[in-house]
């Protein structure tokens, strides 16, 4: 397609920029696009505008690299808008989690059961939501043709809101899925045929077989208690004890984010979450396990910002691989990083890019989507959004059919879909007596009096943050 516009907001994201900007270089047909880098973080923003325009050259990608600090300007005209931005950053998260504490709600009142993903805010993140429908009504109105792909948590509730708020053309993306791998790496098969289905960080395993259709449940069976588990991150949570008592109770494996996203019985205090998602962090969302992953990610920062300065100063990406072996300062997951992104074979694993691919070029690619429900999957409500296996070419979509069963429908997905539309309602309304009403049922609390100096002191703050979306 000729003159294909797309737009990146929040293109500074420490987890997101230079995976999408690398796979847009590296995906031939989209070759000469018009990239538009948008983020309200100047220095950022030229960090990966350098890094861009730098991998378009390494890549002979062509790119028509523009970088703007204006909103509608990268959306006016695009063809596709991918948003990674969180409003008000890892600040803001840490601030609200703090007043949350400060008032006897362990890691904030965000953290609720089915949702502990500490950057997953749905109860305080008002900004956010307020964010992602600034962004949808700006596509409805300059872009109407335009597709939406959500980056941004949190997805399930972004997707939903957008969806039932707009009439514009959205999908929302994860990452989770890819611990399917785990399982087969487990039972030791290498070609196999998986699907999983449920909401976003509510996934389950429904299908499991071989090539030829033998069900590999079993040979997962095989392993039920005999596994010693070691973390060797916080986030290597899927082969866990929380993983397996969660199989054993719903009857399907869960995948990816949706271990992290169970129940207070692994949440109550961190001596409860080393118990069951390991020691020595007890897993990613305890104060130990989020404070490596944001430690990670400012790290992340601060090396595209070394990169991009080297750059400038006459540097260039194949001398930084030549070269990194004189660097012993370099960690190896940095040199990990500059041998992927140098790989024009390998894609991030990212779908944002192989979607708009698939859509451009009619290039037929399965992906795990996030897209309203609407009868895709039964028992779970039509107006929220389900997270499915989808055939995606051209603007043609297959869903894939997938079944949960009960006990996954009524314990797991119908109480998360609850406090979604909960949380949803809430901040339509801008009702803080709604999320009292939420906190009142919270186990943590103690006496309305609690939940009273709690909003008191929280809400100016999510209204003032949100203000500053809305007004700016
Ligand atoms: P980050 O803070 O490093 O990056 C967010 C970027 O958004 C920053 O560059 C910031 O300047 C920018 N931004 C903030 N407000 C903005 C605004 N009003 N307009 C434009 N840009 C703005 O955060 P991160 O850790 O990279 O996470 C980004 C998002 O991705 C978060 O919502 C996170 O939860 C989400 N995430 C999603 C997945 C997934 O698989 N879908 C995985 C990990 C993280």
């Amino acid at each position: 397609m000729e003159n294909l516009k797309i737009a990146i907001i929040g293109a500074g994201s420490a987890v997101f920029s230079m995976k999408i900007v690398s796979d847009l270089c590296k995906v031939q047909k989209l070759k000469g696009s018009h990239v538009v880098l948008m983020d309200i973080d100047e220095r950022r923003l030229h960090n990966v505008y350098v890094l861009t325009k730098e991998l378009s050259r390494v890549f002979d990608a062509n790119l028509d690299i523009e970088t703007t600090t204006d909103m509608q300007k990268a959306i006016e005209g695009a063809d596709f808008v991918i948003n990674t931005a969180m409003a008000g950053g890892h600040d803001y998260l840490d601030k609200v989690r703090a007043i949350g504490e400060k008032h006897g709600y362990y890691r904030g009142i965000d953290a609720q059961n089915y949702n502990f993903v500490s950057d997953y805010l749905n109860l305080t993140n008002w900004n956010q939501f307020s964010l992602f429908l600034k962004i949808a009504k700006m596509i409805e109105k300059f872009a109407p043709n335009a597709w939406y792909l959500q980056a941004a948590n949190p997805v399930f509730e972004g997707t939903t809101l957008v969806s039932t708020q707009t009439s514009i053309k959205m999908v929302g993306f994860c990452h989770g899925h890819y611990a399917v791998e785990s399982l087969a790496n487990l039972i030791g098969v290498k070609e196999y045929d998986w699907q999983v289905g449920g909401v976003n960080h509510g996934i389950w395993l429904t299908k499991f077989t071989t090539k030829d259709g033998k069900d590999l449940y079993p040979e997962i069976d095989k392993y039920k208690g005999k596994i010693q588990h070691k973390p060797s991150n916080p986030f290597d949570d899927q082969l866990s004890p929380v993983a397996w008592d969660m199989y054993d109770f719903y009857g399907l494996f869960p995948i990816g984010d949706t271990v992290r996203n169970s129940t207070w019985k692994y949440h109550r205090d961190l001596e409860t979450k080393k118990r069951w998602y390991g020691e020595p962090w007890g897993g990613a969302d305890s104060e130990l396990g989020w404070k490596w992953y944001v430690e990670q990610l400012y790290k992340v920062v601060e090396i595209i910002n070394q990169f991009a300065t080297a750059i400038e100063n006459g540097l260039t990406l194949e001398k930084v691989k030549d070269s990194m072996n004189l660097m012993p300062w370099l960690e190896d997951d940095w040199k990990n990083m500059v041998n992927e992104l140098l790989d024009s074979e390998k894609l991030s694993g990212e779908q944002h890019v192989p979607f708009i691919d698939s859509v451009v070029n009619g290039t037929k690619r399965r992906f795990v989507v996030n897209m309203i429900n609407k009868g895709k999957i039964k028992g779970i409500d039509d107006d929220v959004a389900v997270e499915i296996c989808a055939w995606v070419s051209g603007e043609n979509i297959e869903f894939e059919e997938t079944h949960l069963p009960e006990r996954v429908i009524n314990w797991y997905i119908k109480p998360r879909v609850l406090l979604a539309k909960q949380a949803l309602e809430a901040f339509l309304k801008k009702d803080t007596k709604l999320v009292a009403d939420i906190i009142e049922r919270d186990w943590r609390t103690k006496s309305s009096e609690q939940v009273k100096k709690l909003i008191d002191e929280l809400y100016p703050f999510v209204i003032a943050e949100m203000k500053k979306i809305i007004e700016n």
